[in-house]
């Protein structure tokens, strides 16, 4: 008999307790407000010290980036990529073309034109892989040692599959004809192929 009524007492003191709480933070609802209206709201970032300074990375496992004014399009990091989420296409620059593919921070001349460089960051697994073999150091995780370079971002969050796909080469046709680039949209389209240019005589006498 004494459980029956003990059983009674605990469950009415705990309804008791929960109400008081629920009427605690009603009365205080402007000072203690619990709920972040995110996406609208954000904690803001603390203070980063983990311990120790950041050039004393070696690694950071965040968001790639690409300087694709350094890219020479070798694909060195697309074979790295053990899920294939990396998609380069490129071209080589006609060598009868003005067109100048312009020089690395390195200080190579590039020969290649890259008219497509995406990764798909749903399929990334942030291994780091594809950073290691670049040789113009142009792919590389943001923040971390190269902060300098690209900041971390707030979050990578998006609303949209599509949008975690980055694109790095957002190329327009005029672009890539400007580049030399005919032969490389007839085969995207599945065109013919153009006819190949008819050879300057100028430059065959000079040769
Ligand atoms: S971090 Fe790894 S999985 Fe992501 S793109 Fe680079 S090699 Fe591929
Ligand atoms: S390894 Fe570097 S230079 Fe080569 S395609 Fe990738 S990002 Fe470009």
């Amino acid at each position: 008999m004494s459980t029956y009524f003990k059983e009674i007492f605990d469950g009415l003191k705990t309804f008791i307790g929960g109400l008081k709480l629920t009427m605690h933070h009603f009365r205080n609802r402007k000072d203690l407000v619990c709920t972040l209206q995110y996406p609208h709201e954000k904690w803001p970032v603390p203070e980063r010290h983990i311990g120790f300074d950041l050039e004393d990375y070696n690694v950071i496992r965040s968001r790639l980036n690409v300087d694709l004014d350094d890219c020479i399009g070798c694909l060195s990091c697309q074979r790295a990529c053990p899920v294939d989420c990396i998609k380069i296409e490129t071209f080589k620059v006609p060598k009868d073309s003005d067109f100048d593919a312009g020089v690395t921070s390195n200080g190579t001349q590039k020969k290649m034109y890259v008219a497509r460089f995406s990764i798909d960051m749903t399929e990334c697994m942030f291994c780091n892989l594809c950073t290691y073999p670049c040789p113009e150091d142009c792919i590389y995780m943001a923040g971390g040692p190269n902060s300098h370079r690209h900041e971390v971002e707030y979050e990578f969050s998006k609303r949209t599959r599509e949008e975690l796909i980055f694109n790095f080469a957002e190329r327009t046709e005029e672009e890539i004809l400007e580049a030399g680039g005919e032969k490389y949209l007839a085969k995207k389209k599945g065109l013919p192929l153009p006819e190949p240019k008819a050879q300057n005589p100028e430059k065959k006498e000079t040769k």
